[in-house]
């Protein structure tokens, strides 16, 4: 069991955060949300030396699995996703690319689900999945050792939104008080867009987020 890497890996047109986790002495590990650009994910995590276990999305948002298949595909590892929000990834299929506006979608032949409980381990470490709707339905976070990926949950000093189908901007504030403010202030937090911000920051400063502070 070697440390943990995080790598950041800004892609698409919307800027979403790509990750790369991995032990840095097996090389074994995961990308989260791979949005776009899938020759350049490909690339970086060729380069890292991963060895990759799977593809873990956070939500079914486009702008964050629209290269899931095809990273899926160069790396040959499976792509997780929750049941709630898996039908982003339904048709999909070996070299299946579909346009959509101006951003290139290719979808994984299969997938498998994932849902809180759930516990993926790798070198030693292990991923937690946590259910943190509010964002979308079926939005997952992925707890690693203090580092949180949560996808559009939380923002530094902003929030998801909750104006899309299956938003809620009350279940956001359940998910954040249940599995983000029970978090040692510490304890990092990745996002899908923009910088990483920590517990303590965002328990202390986000507008947003004011009703719950103090936590549970
Ligand atoms: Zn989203």
């Amino acid at each position: 069991m070697g440390r943990l890497s995080v790598k950041m890996l800004p892609v698409g047109m919307l800027g979403t955060n790509c990750y790369i986790l991995m032990d840095e002495e097996t090389g074994e590990g995961y990308v989260i949300d791979p949005g776009g650009e899938a020759g350049k994910v490909a690339s970086a995590a060729r380069e890292a030396g991963l060895d990759c276990l799977g593809i873990l999305c956070t939500h079914g948002h486009m702008d964050h699995v629209g290269a899931a298949g095809k990273v899926a595909e160069s790396l040959a590892a499976p792509v997780f996703i929750s049941g709630a929000d898996s039908s982003a990834l339904a048709g999909g299929g070996r070299g299946v690319a579909a346009r959509l506006g101006s951003l290139v979608v290719s979808r994984p032949g299969e997938f498998r689900l994932l849902a809180e409980g759930d516990t993926l381990k790798f070198s030693g470490h292990a991923i937690d999945v946590l259910a943190t709707p509010g964002h979308t339905t079926g939005s997952l976070s992925f707890l690693c050792e203090g580092n949180l990926f949560c996808g559009d949950l939380v923002f530094q000093g902003s929030v998801g939104r909750t104006d899309l189908r299956g938003g809620s901007f009350d279940e956001l504030l359940e998910s954040v008080r249940r599995h983000v403010f029970t978090l040692p202030d510490d304890a990092r937090i990745f996002p899908g867009h923009g910088p990483a911000t920590t517990v303590g920051a965002e328990r202390s400063s986000n507008p947003f987020l004011r009703g719950i502070r103090g936590g549970v």
